[in-house]
């Protein structure tokens, strides 16, 4: 048998630089492997094309070489993970094996299986906090139950924020400390079931320019002045503790949107039943008009109401659609199309690059109100307002939407009072006591 090792698992944390959990195996005094694995039960619910795993392979890909330049290499299978376990342990005298956290249902019930594996073979399963500030019930009230309400949230958060500063873990200093191995190549996306797509990806960079007028700016939608950073940030290919120093530096409205983020994060974690249902439960109750051929129309953007289509063509083209109009098309589906957010909240998961289960559920649930710190249900956007104050010369109407204002358009699927009073009727009927 070999020389002891550690193994070092990276997941939703695709970077060497400042990452708490490769920082602490680097100092574990053994060598470190480092592993990622292409998870079966996760892949095998994506389509064919997905832009994320193409953006993961190549993010792996580019790892692997960096850690090839340190004599190293990244272990990559497409497994199951108790499986890839399995392989590594008969084949490596493993002793410890590091991970940062992650706080999604699955990926919990999935860290529990390895970790018995690991329990029943005298292996530490070693755990770090990464992806977020602070987790769990950190951030909590001071009868330590935890805020379902925003501001005083984020209030706490800045708090502890500025008593306990923002820590550095300089994993990239500690390169020398990786296994020297000849590692084996990296799957091919083909092989695993996927095609190979030529897409450009936003850059991993802050730009101080971007968040010195991100507050004026950011809810522009034509001027497209936001960070792009959510894929990044989705899968660790940035530091978040790096993006919280560049805003405290830049922007304090910055800053309060990676709040945003870890709200909805604890909120995901504490109330697991958000995945399925309300997180206010009697918001289950409303009678969902399900219209299939009207949620074709929304998906494909051809509702007759410019601002949402556009937001549903950028989205379908590029993977990302402003988050101005990401409101404003949620709020139309559930409110004037009285279609199940669930069914807005699928379509949006499966296309967004930076697809994030706690914030497209929380935001989700902001649009049809039955959220926690949610719009309130009679705040219905006008879709034209919207646009006309946000978009006052339609150059992101425009710029998406190539028929507007000529005849080929489409007629409205809905007449926007109509539409509001009936939702408001519907709605009420749930809600009454
Ligand atoms: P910036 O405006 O530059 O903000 C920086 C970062 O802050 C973002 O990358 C993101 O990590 C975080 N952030 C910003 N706004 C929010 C917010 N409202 N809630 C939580 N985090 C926020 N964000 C996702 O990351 N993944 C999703 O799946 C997602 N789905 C959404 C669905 C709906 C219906 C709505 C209304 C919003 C959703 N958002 C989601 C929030 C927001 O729209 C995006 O984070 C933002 O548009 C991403 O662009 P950016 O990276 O340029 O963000």
């Amino acid at each position: 048998m070999e020389s002891p090792v550690s193994i070092f698992w990276f997941r939703r944390d695709l970077r060497l630089n400042d990452n708490h959990g490769l920082y602490s195996a680097l100092q574990s005094g053994l060598p470190v492997l480092p592993v990622f694995i292409f998870d079966t039960a996760i892949l095998k619910g994506l389509e064919p094309g997905d832009f994320r795993v193409n953006f993961i392979h190549g993010t792996i890909s580019a790892l692997h070489r960096q850690l090839k330049a340190l004599g190293s290499g990244l272990s990559v299978f497409h497994d199951e993970p108790v499986k890839a376990f399995e392989k590594l342990i008969a084949r490596f005298q493993v002793k410890a094996i590091y991970v940062n956290h992650d706080y999604e249902p699955y990926a919990k019930k999935r860290d529990e299986k390895v970790r018995r594996l690991l329990a029943g073979k005298g292996i530490d399963f070693r755990t770090f906090k990464d992806q977020v500030l602070f987790e769990g019930s950190e951030a909590v009230k001071s009868d330590g139950t935890p805020y379902s309400v925003f501001t005083p949230y984020s209030r706490k958060w800045l708090e502890l924020k500025n008593q306990a500063g923002v820590p550095a873990y300089p994993s990239e200093l500690f390169g020398d400390n990786f296994l020297k191995y000849e590692a084996p190549g990296i799957p091919d996306l083909e092989l695993m079931g996927f095609r190979g797509i030529t897409m450009v990806y936003p850059p991993k960079e802050i730009s101080p320019e971007t968040l010195a007028q991100y507050a004026s700016a950011r809810d522009i939608p034509g001027l497209d002045n936001t960070s792009k950073l959510g894929l990044h940030l989705r899968f660790g290919t940035i530091s978040v503790r790096d993006c919280i120093r560049a805003g405290e530096l830049y922007s304090a409205s910055w800053l309060n949107e990676l709040i945003w983020r870890e709200f909805f994060m604890q909120i995901l974690d504490h109330y697991p039943h958000v995945v399925k249902g309300a997180f206010k439960k009697e918001y289950d109750r409303i009678q969902w008009r399900n219209n299939e051929e009207e949620f074709k129309r929304w998906c494909e953007g051809t509702t007759g109401y410019p601002l949402v289509d556009a937001g549903m063509r950028q989205l379908n083209e590029t993977g990302f659609m402003h988050n101005r109009v990401r409101m404003v098309t949620a709020g139309f589906l559930t409110k004037h199309l009285l279609i199940d957010w669930r069914w807005g909240e699928a379509y949006f998961a499966a296309r967004l690059l930076d697809f994030e289960l706690s914030s497209n559920n929380g935001n989700w649930q902001w649009a049809a109100g039955s959220g926690c710190d949610a719009a309130p249900y009679f705040r219905i956007f006008n879709p034209a307002a919207q646009a006309l104050k946000f978009d006052s010369k339609g150059t992101y109407i425009r710029r998406w939407v190539s028929e507007f204002d000529t005849s080929a358009y489409p007629v409205p699927v809905v007449d926007h009072s109509f539409a509001r009073a009936r939702c408001m009727t519907t709605y009420s009927m749930a809600l009454k006591p």
